[in-house]
């Protein structure tokens, strides 16, 4: 398990936390890129012999004052032999061992936003209990866009490998969840930006304090290279081109703003900033 890795951005303390990692296949995750491109970037030992890549499940912890806020919880262990072995293969289920580490309780968190409700994000949200599912941090409020919360509940035959209801429909039942729509506050400092093209509703997490920002990116990007290059976008995206604005307005702000990004699914932490020199974009890890 990996240490917590922590950052500064203005007045919050942030740390980075795995839930460990899944395989996903590589020509999915690289879209229209064919594989004589995108390995020599990506690089051959990052690809198994059944040409999955290694996706991190990198987590945010923000804190400030009383404000504990979770962004994003992974793949959870709520999982049988069959998502495990065949539509999420990896190794994962480590999230809380992580928050022990920052030495938190499930009780401490405040508040847990999800950028949307895909399996590999939305598995600690809840966890099983006896017979039942219930909300894995049961003093918090949990955060989703209304859009993305409709698409969860009525997936088509296309989304519905990825949306498991067991991940947010007890936290609808609890009352915790706050469906919500847009660039909306979650905890001060802490906004939604809405990012849409992997899902319709896709948002990423902005912190802002003393003029520093930290944008986590969600499944806007699936690694490094996708934030380098407008045009790499992932085959899972439901409306590329769509993804297509909003990685060039995510890429301008992180510039302007010299963004600390954190990147859902890159080898943890996946922290860096990116930078431009010559009109080409560089990211340079943290
Ligand atoms: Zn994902």
């Amino acid at each position: 398990m990996h240490e917590p890795a922590r950052y500064r951005v203005g007045a919050f303390d942030l740390a980075i936390i795995s839930d460990g990692f899944i395989k996903l296949d590589a020509g999915a995750v690289n879209g229209l890129i064919p594989k004589v491109l995108w390995e020599p970037a990506l690089g051959k030992e990052n690809i198994d012999e059944l040409n999955r890549m290694r996706m991190g499940l990198n987590c945010m912890v923000v804190r400030r004052g009383g404000d504990v806020l979770i962004v994003e919880t992974g793949m959870g262990d709520k999982h049988g032999p069959q998502v495990r072995e065949k539509i999420f293969p990896g190794d994962y289920g480590y999230l809380m061992g992580a928050l022990a580490k920052l030495d938190l309780r499930p009780e401490d968190v405040t508040a847990v936003a999800n950028t949307h409700l895909h399996a590999d994000h939305s598995g600690w949200n809840t966890v099983r209990k006896g017979s039942e599912v219930v909300p894995a941090f049961p003093n918090a409020r949990y955060f989703a866009q209304a859009g993305e919360y409709e698409a969860a509940m009525h997936p088509n035959e296309r989304t519905k490998a990825t949306y498991f209801a067991e991940n947010f429909e007890p936290v609808m039942r609890s009352g915790q969840l706050e469906l919500v729509t847009g660039e909306v506050e979650v905890i001060p400092g802490v906004h939604f930006m809405a990012t849409p093209g992997h899902t319709a509703d896709h948002a990423s997490l902005v912190l802002s304090s003393n003029g520093e920002t930290a944008i986590y990116t969600g499944d806007l990007v699936h690694h490094a290279t996708q934030i380098e290059r407008a045009a790499w976008i992932s085959a899972f995206d439901i409306l590329p081109l769509v993804t297509l604005e909003s990685k060039k307005r995510f890429a301008e702000r992180a510039i302007r703003e010299n963004a600390l990004i954190i990147c859902a699914h890159e080898s943890f932490p996946g922290a860096g900033r990116l930078v431009e020199d010559d009109g080409r974009r560089r990211f340079i890890r943290e």
